[in-house]
């Protein structure tokens, strides 16, 4: 059975009502909810996820312990411990957090409250079971949990590409009518494609080793991580010059420019989720907008604080709508090869004047301004002194740093020889040595 014939079979799935039992968790958003009977009052509980098969991912299931379920547990976001009453967790252990605090600002018992705490118990569980699938080991925690005995595979799953719970894939469209965070203008694509996209690559691959996992963790990293489109521009990236150990760290660098720039466009715009959603005519101004916020912008003088950063966002952000509009074309969506295409449209014609002029202007400015050094005349004797001992030491190179002092040298030579910055000299190959 192909993904379209899933698709349509949106079909008579009926998952177990075991949203939590306290009274703040995404149970208000299920009209089917039944309290859990299990009566657990105790403290926070560890779920067992580890199992002792090697390599294999489960689904949480609903367990009945003599005609109670069980409570249904969920990850922490901030420190990824397990508890099934998330809200009161939350609310005791993380209360200093900024994400929290504003949560606990709203009126108890109020929509948008128990809203808001819903957005972290899902985070929360997402960054879980990414971490499960990356790793390809543990339980993944479902939306709804299935009744015991009917334990379905993982390959039943996908993540909600709005709230990122994991629901069978089946019901993903139905739920997605329901889904809280769904913005129906906004859907591009096929509903299972966008879904699948939010898993990490299944195989090890060099990009992963190479470029991901040497990544710092930080909150820019983890939306790199997560947004599928940068994933893409960086593989993109890797294909062309990836090749080469030096240009790693230029790629992730790209990767976490956008990661910033995405940060500042999702903190502008509550509805936007990710990079896809960008590429549409109707946000070029906000994209504007955030790249000037990015690289700090200045409206007075026109003047940017990096003005560089400006400019490679451009760059950046050109290359990603057209591997959306490319990606568009071959999967035959034309709604979204007609955004991807408009936004470039726009971009050709406003970025000059609206972004680049201003970035450029302020660059020239400083390089106007940059005092020029002239190298003091003791200098040059000691650096021509020091060029000199070649000669010498490559008589007699028997220990190593002999030879590492003999490399340097040779090393200032064609620097100085070419009339260049290192890099080109201190990159170059030469044929036949490893
Ligand atoms: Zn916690
Ligand atoms: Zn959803």
């Amino acid at each position: 059975m192909n993904d379209s014939e899933l698709d349509e079979k949106d079909h008579e799935y009926i998952p177990v009502d075991d949203s939590d039992d306290s009274e703040e968790s995404e149970a208000f958003e299920d009209p089917e909810y039944v309290p859990d009977s299990s009566g657990d009052e105790g403290a926070s509980q560890l779920l067992p996820v580890t199992t002792d098969k090697p390599k294999q991912i489960l689904v949480q299931s609903c367990i009945k312990i003599s005609g109670k379920r069980e409570a249904k547990m969920h990850c922490c976001l901030f420190c990824s411990k397990y508890y099934s009453k998330m809200p009161r967790h939350m609310e005791q252990i993380h209360a200093n957090e900024p994400r929290v605090a504003r949560v606990l600002c709203l009126a108890k018992k109020s929509r948008e409250r128990k809203e808001a705490l819903s957005v972290l118990l899902r985070e929360g569980d997402f960054a879980h079971n990414y971490d499960v699938f990356h790793k390809e080991q543990g339980v993944v925690l479902p939306k709804y949990r299935s009744r015991e005995g009917e334990n379905k595979s993982i390959n039943h799953y996908l993540p909600c590409e709005f709230c990122r719970a994991f629901v069978i894939k089946t019901s993903l469209r139905k739920h997605q009518k329901t889904c809280s965070q769904s913005k129906k203008e906004h859907i591009f694509g096929s509903t299972l494609e966008n879904s699948r996209q939010l898993l990490p690559m299944k195989k090890q691959s060099d990009f992963q080793t190479n470029i991901l996992d040497r990544m710092r963790e930080d909150s820019v990293t983890h939306i790199v991580k997560q947004d599928p489109l940068i994933l893409l521009y960086g593989q993109r990236q890797y294909e062309k010059v990836g090749g080469q150990q030096h240009n790693w760290q230029y790629i992730s660098q790209k990767m976490k420019e956008l990661g910033r720039f995405l940060i500042s466009v999702c903190e502008a715009n509550n509805d936007v989720k990710s990079l896809t959603q960008c590429f549409s005519p109707h946000m070029f101004d906000a994209v504007i907008a955030a790249v000037k916020n990015v690289a700090g912008y200045e409206s007075k003088g026109h003047t940017f604080a990096t003005p560089s950063l400006a400019l490679k966002l451009g760059y950046s952000l050109q290359k990603c709508c057209s591997i959306l509009r490319n990606s568009a074309i071959r999967n035959e969506d034309e709604d979204l090869k007609k955004k991807a295409t408009d936004f470039l449209e726009i971009y050709k014609d406003e970025w000059t004047e609206r972004v680049s002029v201003h970035a450029h202007g302020t660059l020239s400015t400083a390089k106007y301004n940059r005092p020029q050094m002239l190298p003091l005349v003791e200098d040059v004797v000691c650096l021509h002194k020091y060029l000199d001992k070649a000669p010498e030491i490559s008589k007699d190179w028997d220990t190593e740093s002999r030879y590492l002092e003999f490399g340097k040298i040779c090393l200032c030579q064609i620097i100085l020889f070419n009339r260049e910055k290192k890099w080109g000299s201190t990159t170059a190959q030469i044929e036949g040595l490893p």
